[in-house]
């Protein structure tokens, strides 16, 4: 795997690739790497002919100056995932060769950031806009990979590749659970012990939830899940809410002829895990 630090030399080799006619794939993360990550590397590399992966803490993402500074870092242990999954490049920048000037672009995603994620996490959508599109305009793939894990993002990023016309497919790959549900997440590694465990009531509350949406309606479901956090001491919920699955558009009402998702953050002590559920 090459390991380049600097987005001229990646051009450099992706440009090569492409001139011998393969297509690019691209796994843009985080890092503090786990198996969903992983699964993404997997897609690309059976979708694709070269997988590129990227790891950047973005700061512009970031909302909240303490989530930035405690969020994991293991570049070491990340690059030997990577370099088993065989994934061929990793774009392992600093700041200043993404953003050799702060970045000045701002996007409108309408409905989309005024929701959710987008209310609850004010120019979080914004600073993904960002990144993404410098990584796309740098790396132009062929076919970008997300987790639906953070399903408003992959809705997010769909707009901006319409938005700036960009020639990249985005594929939206399933979530990966831990054994017990929860999904997996860089964030569920800062978690005590106790707030590991506790953490594990997300997806059980969340498939109990989609029995209630179908048998007693949303409410009872919003109910339910209201109730079953506020018992938790250590738990806080910042929204749970069931949405068209197309459009994201906030229901009040289950219509089972419509696709539906639910979707959930919460505080695990002062950890906030997202989680989505389609209702089946
Ligand atoms: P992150 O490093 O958290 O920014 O995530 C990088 C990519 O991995 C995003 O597209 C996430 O949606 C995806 N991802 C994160 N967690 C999971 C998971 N549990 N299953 C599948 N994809 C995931």
């Amino acid at each position: 795997m090459l390991v380049l630090r600097k987005m001229s030399e990646v051009k450099q080799k992706v440009a090569e690739w492409k001139s011998s006619g393969k297509t690019i794939g691209f796994v843009p993360t985080m890092g503090a790497l786990h198996q969903g990550h992983l699964s993404l590397i997997e897609a690309s590399k059976t979708h694709t002919d070269y997988t590129v992966c990227s790891i950047f803490v973005n700061p512009t993402q970031f909302n909240n100056p303490t989530d930035l500074s405690r969020y994991p870092k293991t570049p070491e242990a990340d690059m030997i995932l990577l370099e088993a999954a065989q994934c061929d490049l990793l774009y392992i920048p600093d700041v200043s060769d993404v953003y050799p000037k702060p970045s000045t672009a701002i996007f409108n995603f309408g409905y989309l950031e005024s929701i959710l994620e987008g209310e609850h996490r004010p120019g979080h959508f914004n600073g993904v806009g960002q990144v993404v599109s410098i990584l796309f305009h740098g790396i132009l793939p062929d076919k970008a990979f997300f987790g639906s894990k953070d399903y408003q993002q992959v809705m997010i990023i769909k707009s901006l590749v319409r938005q700036l016309h960009l020639p990249v497919e985005v594929v939206s790959c399933p979530i990966k659970r831990e054994n017990d549900g929860l999904a997996m997440s860089s964030r569920n590694t800062l978690l005590t012990s106790e707030e590991r465990k506790i953490a594990s009531l997300i997806p059980k509350l969340m498939q109990a939830a989609n029995d209630i949406v179908i048998s007693d309606g949303i409410d009872a479901a919003k109910e339910y899940v209201n109730h079953r956090i506020e018992e938790q001491p250590l738990m806080k919920l910042d929204y749970f809410e069931v949405c068209d699955a197309d459009s994201l558009n906030i229901l009040s009402e289950y219509n089972q002829k419509r696709p539906s998702v639910s979707l959930i953050a919460v505080f695990v002590g002062k950890i906030r895990l997202i989680d989505n559920w389609m209702i089946t």
